[in-house]
């Protein structure tokens, strides 16, 4: 199959503007990487944790998923794609930071609020969150869809935080302080940046 078209003209743009300008870095990368930061970001395609923090190559460790879920440490065998990155992150990659980014409108968030079955593997990945849908639909008692989708937008980003704590691994090196944890939320329609504080809720970035 050729390249669709929008590739190819984003490929050339990339290769003529920024790859011209960092040759010499993507040269120096190829020896190794060194991330600070991982980020646990939603597939959503508004969402780019590089596009947000402008980040050059090198810099973010991403994983996405449907809805930036961490699911808990399990030691069943199985594809787990999102535990691998975190276990690499945090074994190999030695990085400082882990955010979980989650983000207005999240599809995957709005699939757990729905009583209609949402696909073969949809609905059992988003099942992880049920628990914390159960706890903002008995702490918000006749709330509207918008109040209940931004109160389980910051709620599934404490789960993930709970459970990356699951991992012997994540526990131990936020433990010794080698890694620190962070929520954050992206609203997209006015670009804002909302970081987790110490109390749980989330603030606005000026
Ligand atoms: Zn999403």
């Amino acid at each position: 199959m050729a390249i669709p078209e929008p590739l190819l003209d984003g490929y050339r743009n990339f290769k003529d503007s920024q790859l011209a300008h960092q040759a010499a870095l993507y040269r120096r990368l190829a020896q190794g990487q060194t991330p600070q930061t991982m980020m646990i970001a939603c597939a959503d395609s508004r969402v780019d944790p590089a596009t947000i923090f402008s980040a050059g190559p090198g810099e973010l460790f991403v994983v996405r998923n449907v809805a930036n879920l961490v699911p808990p440490y399990e030691e069943s065998g199985g594809y787990h794609g999102t535990s691998a990155a975190i276990e690499f992150a945090v074994e190999n990659l030695k990085v400082k930071n882990i955010v979980i980014m989650g983000h207005g409108q999240c599809g995957g968030i709005a699939a757990s609020l729905s009583e209609r079955p949402v696909g073969q593997f949809i609905a059992p990945w988003v099942d992880m969150i049920s628990e914390a849908r159960d706890v903002v639909l008995a702490e918000n008692p006749g709330a509207g869809a918008a109040t209940l989708q931004t109160a389980l937008e910051h709620a599934a980003i404490g789960s993930s935080l709970n459970n990356l704590l699951t991992f012997p691994f994540v526990k131990s090196a936020v433990a010794d302080g080698r890694v620190q944890l962070h929520g954050a939320w992206f609203a997209i329609a006015r670009g804002e940046l909302h970081w987790q504080s110490h109390s749980g809720q989330f603030e606005k970035i000026s």
